[in-house]
């Protein structure tokens, strides 16, 4: 019952994690995943863009090479090479773990888990079992883990509902993602659709808002059928999925280190970007570098830190989107106004050079962001976040 790594929750972050350890050096060692689902439905989808390789071509849904941006008076298509945009359905990335981790020396335990830290090891308990673990890493999250200090951060939430629709007539162009469509009333936050094509006939099209509060199902609804008939003069369609979620939006620290042997990953270790909600490429990149830290350090907790400048960014995004949320529309279509979506997405990925920080940046005007500083400053946001970052317990 003694096991070299444990990992609490066996979701993107954990069988990410769990499917890094298994293909590094350390492939022999006896892992421990604990989930308390069954992990057998498709609860979520999964979108990212990448310009290499990822270990997860052959199970991706569909893949576009082509990104629209909508909004009032302005709509524009690009080509992404080299990147793509795609899409990996929950439910498809759980069988493909299992199958790929069953080969190794992985025990599947389901139930819920606690976790207490110790000196030399972690203790779960799991319906009245216990398990000890050299390292454990931990992708529950719960409530009590951020005490909100509004003074010093914002709080908002990405909340959706999609259809995935067949319709009679053929209507969508499957090789372009539509990224946003704003053309719909801003409710108190960026309010935009989402449209990810397979077919000329059948497209996962999504309702989404970053605000604080989420709303009743029946608006989403409500919104959803208004478009499609608007837009796509569509009233005939079938729904064959719905998509709900909710993700947090937030620049709150979220401390990595939870004990002397407890590393918090994905939501939970702060790996949702507070700007955009996305976190799956993000969850990918911080396993690789959990993987390098046990094996040239021995332990998990030598990872960098997410670049400074890019968490600055986020902030002061973050509070434009929060404080001035009548903003956001035009914000984002003047960043994509003047500037080709490829240099957009590396930036939202926190990989573009300084020059095309500068070209994204000073797209929009300058006023409404100064102010976020000044109020970002003022609350001292960016000082109390990275200590809190490296906070580390005795
Ligand atoms: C509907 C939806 C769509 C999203 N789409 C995208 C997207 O397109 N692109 C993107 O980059 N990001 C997206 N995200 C954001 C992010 O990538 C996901 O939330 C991602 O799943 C986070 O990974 P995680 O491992 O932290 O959490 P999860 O994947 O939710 O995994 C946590 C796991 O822990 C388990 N668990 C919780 N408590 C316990 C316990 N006590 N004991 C045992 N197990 C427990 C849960 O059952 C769950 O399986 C989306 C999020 C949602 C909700």
């Amino acid at each position: 019952m003694t096991y070299d790594f444990a990992i609490l929750g066996g979701g993107a972050a954990g069988l990410s994690l769990a499917l890094e350890l298994v293909k590094s050096q350390l492939g022999n060692k006896s892992i421990l995943i604990v989930e308390k689902d069954a992990k057998d439905s498709n609860d979520r989808t999964w979108c990212f863009w990448a310009d290499q390789p990822t270990p997860y071509d052959g199970i991706a849904r569909k893949v576009w090479p082509r990104l629209r941006f909508q909004s009032e008076g302005f709509d524009r298509t690009w080509e992404l090479s080299p990147l793509r945009y795609q899409m990996l359905r929950g439910l498809d990335f759980y069988n493909y773990a299992r199958s790929e981790l069953e080969k190794h020396a992985v025990t599947f335990v389901r139930g819920l888990a606690d976790l207490e830290d110790g000196q030399d090891n972690a203790s779960l308990h799991v319906g009245g079992e216990l398990f000890a673990a050299q390292w454990a890493f931990d992708s529950r999250i719960r409530p009590s883990d951020v005490l909100p200090d509004p003074r010093r951060y914002n709080y908002l939430k990405q909340h959706f509902r999609g259809w995935e629709i067949e319709t009679t007539q053929p209507v969508f162009d499957p090789q372009t993602v539509t990224l946003f469509d704003l053309r719909t009333p801003q409710r108190g936050g960026v309010t935009f659709f989402y449209i990810l094509p397979f077919s000329p006939t059948n497209a996962l099209v999504e309702y989404t808002l970053f605000s604080p509060q989420v709303l009743p199902d029946g608006e989403y609804e409500a919104a959803l059928r208004g478009y499609l008939t608007t837009n796509f003069g569509l009233n005939d369609y079938r729904i064959l999925e719905t998509e709900q979620g909710v993700i947090p939006m937030t620049d709150h620290p979220f401390p990595r280190r939870l004990g002397r042997r407890i590393l918090a990953i994905g939501t939970r270790g702060g790996r949702v970007k507070p700007s955009t909600g996305y976190a799956f490429a993000r969850i990918q990149r911080d396993s690789r570098r959990i993987v390098d830290s046990l094996i040239r350090h021995g332990q998990p907790f030598a990872i960098p830190p997410d670049p400074l400048r890019f968490r600055f960014y986020d902030g002061v995004v973050l509070d434009v989107f929060a404080k001035q949320p009548e903003l956001g529309c035009s914000i984002l279509a003047s960043i994509f106004a003047r500037n080709p979506a490829a240099r957009v997405l590396k930036f939202l990925d926190d990989r573009s050079s300084l020059w095309e920080d500068l070209q994204i940046l000073r797209a929009p005007p300058a006023g409404p962001f100064l102010r976020a500083l000044g109020r970002k400053i003022k609350g001292k946001g960016f000082l109390t976040r990275r200590r809190a970052e490296r906070e580390e317990v005795p």
